[in-house]
């Protein structure tokens, strides 16, 4: 039933597109083990506000001229996200943003802002929309060379920062890489900058995945706000789970004051990237905490651990060279056939790839992917030619 009659119709040509296309998604979603977004998920109770023009324009906090808005559920959102990450309540900020990467470059934006000859320093195992943002930022950045693990390797940051004393270090940390799920050592990163006597330095951490998995966890790495980190950028199309791309960037508060600025068309203050910005993830997050809750996704991720297990036996049982991080779901091994990564989704660089066991997967659809392995990508022992 319609809310409202628009008075037009898709031709039955074009409907069946749409049927053909929903097909292929629901087929492909069958092996969709290769990238960390949660297919579990139902906000069928929030499709009535699809029907109208919602929009989260501006600053959460402040009021605006525009109405049709749900920044009182966005700033709920945030009040969970400020507690997961430790974050001082009045001493700090956030936003809904569009995802990951937004919110990264949100981070490095109010780094710049405050060290406008600073230096940002990232691994080479970092994302990589990074190098995009430092080209829009206009920003002086170095790589720092990883660990064969995929942490960010201290001595060579150690090395570089030294060298570069003069300019403030502005850190891009990962809290789960992309491809290997490391987390650098925000301990360790602390202490060079106190060893070099360094005091103007900014750190933001990219916890795209981690931040939505260390908050469950009995052992955390040191991570967020408890760790003296001035802002961080969380996913929320990856643990949480959206049909639409969304993530959270918390920031002190401090920091965002010197971006603001007031804008009278709108009525609020300029303090996002995106003018206009959504209204639907929102309610979508906020949908999520209220139902899964924080026990539930405590046991969600007790749960994607025991598959990842899973997942690492198995695919050793048949010679794969399988390993994980402590506190992540990304199930590392060596690439199989083209034809197998593409036809399960696997994310590939190198001699590696990687899956995913987020609250969807199960330990039949490893089973599976390892019986195809097996029989489709069988291990060579001859060597490779020219490899
Ligand atoms: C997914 C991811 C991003 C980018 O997130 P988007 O939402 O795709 O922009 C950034 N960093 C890491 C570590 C990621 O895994």
């Amino acid at each position: 039933m319609h809310a409202k009659q628009t008075g037009y119709h898709l031709s039955a040509d074009d409907q069946k597109r749409l049927d053909d296309l929903f097909e292929t998604i629901l087929r492909e979603q069958q092996r969709f083990v290769g990238y960390p977004c949660n297919a579990l998920f139902d906000y069928h109770s929030l499709f009535k506000f699809l029907d109208h023009p919602i929009n989260n324009v501006g600053d959460p906090y402040v009021a605006s001229n525009f109405h049709l808005n749900t920044h009182a559920i966005e700033r709920e959102v945030l009040g969970i996200f400020h507690e997961l990450t430790h974050a001082v309540p009045e001493e700090s900020w956030g936003y809904i943003s569009s995802g990951g990467t937004e919110g990264n470059m949100y981070g490095i934006f109010l780094g710049r802002e405050l060290f406008p000859d600073g230096m940002v320093y990232y691994s080479e195992d970092t994302h990589y929309s990074v190098n995009k943002i430092l080209r829009c930022l206009h920003v002086r950045n170095i790589m720092i060379k990883s660990c064969p693990d995929g942490r960010i390797d201290l001595e060579d940051l150690r090395e570089t920062i030294r060298i570069h004393r003069d300019l403030p270090p502005i850190i891009f940390a990962n809290v789960g890489t992309t491809m290997r799920g490391a987390i650098d050592d925000l301990e360790g990163i602390r202490a060079i900058l106190d060893d070099l006597a360094i005091h103007r330095a900014y750190i933001h951490v990219d916890a795209a995945l981690g931040g939505m998995i260390l908050p469950f966890v009995d052992d955390p790495q040191p991570w967020d706000f408890r760790a003296g980190i001035d802002s961080i950028a969380i996913s929320g199309h990856k643990m949480v789970g959206s049909p639409l791309p969304c993530g959270i960037v918390l920031a002190k508060k401090v920091h965002v004051d010197r971006i603001a600025r007031s804008i009278e068309y709108v009525g609020t203050l300029d303090t996002t990237i995106l003018g206009s910005r959504n209204a639907i993830t929102p309610l979508f997050m906020w949908y999520a905490f209220r139902t899964v809750g924080i026990e539930g996704f405590r046991r969600w991720i007790r749960q994607c651990f025991e598959t990842a297990d899973y997942a690492v036996a198995r695919l050793n049982e048949i010679g794969r060279n399988a390993w994980r991080h402590r506190n992540s779901v990304t199930v590392v091994f060596d690439r199989p056939s083209p034809e197998m990564a593409h036809r399960w989704q696997l994310a590939a660089e190198h001699d590696i790839v990687h899956l995913i066991t987020m609250p969807h997967v199960t330990t039949e659809q490893i089973d599976r992917l390892v019986d195809e392995l097996v029989r489709r990508s069988p291990v060579t022992t001859t060597p490779k030619a020219n490899a």
